[in-house]
């Protein structure tokens, strides 16, 4: 049998990270919201430690400068659209349905956008893996 392969978020620079990140207390970068500390762990509010690019494509998830906070279902509904990607959708999120009240309402409406997408409004790509943006 061959050996698992090692798991690229369980390292002490990650760990490390992790916690340095939390304790700033940042926003979601996803839907912008504060992320309640005390949410516990695999709870939809819960702090994650998002990769802007994602590990699957080869983004570091130790580097400070490739991680964001996020709340745990928006970083379940990004999955692993671009930055840029989610970008837009936030922008037609707020466009349709305007400021969401919580990290759970934005999420049912990008959900929304993104299923939308793919009928006659596709005015918002869901994918541009060519599109590598740092910006927040
Ligand atoms: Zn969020």
């Amino acid at each position: 049998m061959a050996k698992p392969k090692p798991n690229p978020r369980r390292s002490y620079r990650r760990d490390v990270l992790w916690k340095r990140v939390r304790a700033l207390g940042q926003p979601c970068w996803i839907c912008g919201l504060p992320i309640p500390l005390d949410a516990p762990a695999g709870t939809p509010l819960a702090f994650e430690l998002d990769e802007l690019l994602p590990v699957s494509k080869g983004g570091d998830p130790a580097d400070m400068a490739n991680t964001a906070p996020a709340h745990r279902c928006c970083n379940q509904w990004r999955s692993d659209r671009s930055v840029s990607a989610v970008g837009r959708i936030r922008d037609e999120v707020r466009r349709r349905f305007g400021p969401w009240p919580s990290a759970l309402a934005f999420c049912e409406g990008a959900r929304a956008v993104s299923r939308g997408a793919k009928g006659k409004s596709a005015q918002v790509p869901v994918r541009h893996p060519k599109r590598r943006s740092g910006a927040l």
